[in-house]
C-alpha cells in the first residue's frame, strides 16, 4: 500500500496544512480517506490519479472530513478527464451519509448523481466488516468523537494492515482496534490541555500507540496551536519509543 497525505491539518484555514484528506493506494485499487474541502485540489496538486478514484471513505460528517464531498462529485460531472469513465465509485460512510449527500444535491437541483458513470453509496454500521475495494477487508469501530464517527481498519491480501482513527478522543477499544498494524493513522489534535473530550492531545496518543504497538505511527489532525513546535516527532519520542512520523501535506509513504 502506499499513503499520500493530502491534508494534515483540521477544519482551520492553515498555510501549510490543508484539511484532513488521505490518498492510499492498495493492490485493489485506491480510496480517498475523508474528503475534507481541501481534497478535490490537493488531488490536483498531488498529480494524483483523482478522474479513477475508486472508493472515498466518509468517517463523520464535520465538514474537514466531508466538506469535499459534493464539490468533487460536482467537478466529476463536468471535468473532461470523466467522461468516458464507466468504473462506478464507491462512496462508504457512516449511517446518514446518503441523507445528508441527497440533502445537498436536492438543495440546488444540482443533479450531482447524473455522471458519466455510477455512483454508489454504501453506509456502514460501526463493528461491520466489508470488502471496501478488491480483495480489501474493512472493519470499523465507533469513535468517541460525534454520534455518527468511526474507525477503519483495513487489511491488504499480503496481510498489510493499515488503520485511520480519524477524529477521535481516548479509547481503549481503538487501541486494540489498531493493535499490531503496519501503520496506523491517528489524530494527535492538541499538544496538551486539550479543550474537549473528543480530540486527542499529545499525551492521549502516544498512550494509546503504546497500547496499539504499531509499527509505525503517522500523527495527523494538526490544530494550530502545533505551529510553535519545531520537531513533534521529537516531543513524541519523549512518551513512546517506537517510530513515530508527523503527517505533513504532501508526504508520502510505502506500508
Ligand atoms: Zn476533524
Ligand atoms: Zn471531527
Amino acid at each position: 500500500m502506499k499513503l499520500v497525505v493530502l491534508g494534515s491539518g483540521t477544519s482551520v484555514p492553515h498555510p501549510h496544512r490543508a484539511s484532513p484528506a488521505f490518498w492510499l493506494e492498495t493492490n485493489g485499487g485506491v480510496i480517498l480517506l475523508d474528503i475534507s474541502p481541501d481534497a478535490p485540489h490537493r488531488m490536483a496538486e498531488e498529480e494524483l490519479d483523482w478522474p479513477n478514484l475508486d472508493a472515498i471513505w466518509v468517517s463523520h460528517f464535520h465538514f474537514d472530513h466531508f466538506g469535499g464531498l459534493a464539490p468533487f462529485l460536482f467537478s466529476l460531472k463536468w471535468a473532461p478527464q470523466t467522461q468516458k469513465r464507466v468504473n462506478p465509485l464507491h462512496i462508504y460512510g457512516p449511517v446518514g451519509v446518503r441523507n445528508l449527500i441527497n440533502a445537498i444535491n436536492d438543495a440546488n437541483n444540482y443533479r450531482l448523481f447524473a455522471q458519466p458513470f455510477p455512483i454508489e453509496i454504501i453506509e456502514v454500521v460501526a463493528g461491520e466488516n466489508f470488502e471496501i475495494l478488491t480483495g480489501i477487508t474493512a472493519g470499523t469501530i465507533k469513535t468517541p468523537h460525534t454520534k455518527e464517527s468511526l474507525a477503519l481498519h483495513l487489511t491488504e491480501q499480503t496481510g498489510k494492515v493499515f488503520v485511520y482513527t480519524s477524529d477521535t478522543g481516548v479509547s481503549e477499544e481503538i487501541s486494540n482496534f489498531a493493535a499490531g498494524a503496519d501503520l496506523l493513522l491517528m489524530e494527535c489534535s492538541f499538544r496538551r490541555n486539550k479543550p474537549l473530550e473528543t480530540h486527542l492531545e499529545l499525551i492521549d496518543a502516544m498512550r494509546m500507540a503504546q497500547d496499539a504497538r504499531p509499527n509505525k505511527l503517522v500523527l495527523t489532525h494538526f490544530y494550530p496551536e502545533w505551529d510553535e513546535i519545531d520537531d513533534i516527532v521529537c516531543e513524541a519520542r519523549t512518551l513512546w519509543a517506537g517510530e513515530v512520523v508527523e503527517a505533513t501535506d504532501g508526504l508520502t509513504l510505502e506500508i
